[in-house]
């Protein structure tokens, strides 16, 4: 779980701990939380040798 922090008087995206020092400031912040499990995760990586390379053959072959 993520979370993204946005400070409206700031109008950038602040890190979750600065969160504390915009608000003691009087600033107004959105905060949104990401679920990162969502996320499509392809950390599976396949292995290169298993993909044959055919030879190329060139137009005079
Ligand atoms: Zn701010």
């Amino acid at each position: 779980m993520t979370s993204n922090w946005y400070c409206l008087d700031c109008e950038t995206g602040i890190d979750p701990r600065e969160v504390g020092r915009h608000a003691n400031a009087g600033h107004h912040i959105r905060g949104m939380l990401v679920p990162t499990a969502s996320r499509p995760t392809e950390l599976r990586r396949r292995s290169d040798r298993e993909t044959a390379i055919r030879p190329v053959h060139g137009p005079g072959d």
